[in-house]
């Protein structure tokens, strides 16, 4: 499978922000990992982090295994896995591995976060113990979709949604919308999905019929906002789902709960914002966050496998590894009206 292509194509960034499609060494696997040849990655928006050195992107990948290390037993050469890019230390004298919340090992290496490269390259080692296999019935563009997914199970899991919750979901970019896919599953009802931009909206009612989407207005305030999301909710929410991380966006959700309801903060911004303290004092409005996941991927694989949550629709743009430049573009143009874009390489 190597000799067929024998390069390896990277897509890295700068400090500048400047992307760089870049020709690589193909990794020899440790002991431990194995070799993937990866066909399937999301690009999107290089985001925030400080980067003070060439910097490879992409964590939301799938591929088949070409070559393995010594200590391997469960994986074989043409296995077809999904590749979960968060690795903890796992040693027993760490509290957060030992204990099971691996997100939170301070020593976790997430590649694609400075100063590690990201598996947006064709061919890249990864730890044995974090691939996890594909069923046939899961192809590799699904397979690179179960990382935001995992987001969105997490998110589901920690804030404690129930069966029939009236819940807002601010936000219908893709976390939003894998989000929206999983409330649907999980039966939160009813539901009200916001967003600034039509276009996502309209994704958001050909993904779920069922739910109810309210378009926000820059120019208007958080407490008008609120009042048309519940009177499309029809009552006040149990939970507000928050997938923007913009301070007013998270002011409206808060004015949106009822009393005693929570806002859970699955977006993230500015290091610091204002909430409406008193506000949320008297209703007893609980404000949580969410940083990661941990043991989401054999969920979400089943819950794709089984059928109760569709992917496919969210991939509205494909490039080859080539024209990764125009893949990043495309992502980035709202012109291009692109929800997740995606890069194959065969
Ligand atoms: P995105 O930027 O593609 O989508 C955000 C959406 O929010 C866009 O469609 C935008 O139009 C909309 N929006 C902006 N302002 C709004 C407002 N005031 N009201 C309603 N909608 C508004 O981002 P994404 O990939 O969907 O990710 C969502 C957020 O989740 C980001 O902040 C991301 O960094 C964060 N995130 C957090 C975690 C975590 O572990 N907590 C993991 C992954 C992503």
């Amino acid at each position: 499978v190597l000799t067929r292509k024998p390069k390896n194509i990277a897509i890295e960034t700068n400090p500048s922000h400047e992307l760089n499609v870049v020709d690589t060494d193909v990794p020899e696997p440790g002991p431990d990992q194995c070799l993937i040849h990866v066909h399937f990655w999301k690009s999107g928006n290089i985001g925030d982090s400080v980067i003070k050195c060439n910097l490879g992107l992409g964590h939301e990948s799938a591929g088949i295994v070409v070559k393995t290390g010594s200590n391997v037993s469960r994986l074989k050469v043409g296995d077809r896995v999904a590749l979960e890019c968060g690795i903890p230390c796992s040693k027993p004298t760490c509290d957060a591995c030992r204990t099971g919340r691996y997100n939170a090992c301070p020593e976790i290496i997430f590649y694609s976060s400075p100063p590690v490269h990201g598996t947006l390259r064709r061919y890249h080692v990864h730890p044995e113990a974090w691939l996890h296999p594909l069923p046939d019935s899961i192809s590799y563009e699904e397979g690179a979709l179960l990382e935001p997914l995992s987001v969105a199970l997490a998110g589901i899991e920690r804030s404690g949604l129930r069966l029939g919750d009236a819940l807002v979901i601010c936000g219908a970019g893709p976390i939003g919308l894998v989000s929206l896919l999983a409330a649907h599953a999980a039966s939160a009802a009813p539901i009200v999905i916001t967003d600034l931009d039509e276009n996502r909206l309209a994704m958001a009612k050909s993904l779920v019929p069922r739910v109810r989407t309210v378009q926000i207005q820059r120019s208007e305030d958080a407490k008008a906002s609120a009042n048309r999301i519940k009177q499309a909710l029809r009552q006040e929410a149990k939970l507000v789902i928050e997938c923007t991380g913009v301070e007013s966006s998270i002011h409206t959700g808060i004015y949106a709960s009822r009393f005693g309801g929570s806002v859970f903060v699955i977006g993230v911004g500015k290091d610091f914002q204002q909430i409406p303290f008193m506000h949320a004092s008297f209703r007893e409005i609980d404000i949580r966050f969410l940083f990661r996941y941990r043991e989401t991927y054999p969920k979400a694989i089943m819950l794709v496998s089984e059928g109760l949550i569709d992917l496919k629709p969210l991939v509205t743009h494909r490039f080859t590894l080539e024209q990764g430049k125009d893949a990043f573009e495309a992502a980035s143009n709202p012109a291009a009206k692109a929800v997740k874009v995606q890069l194959l390489d065969d």
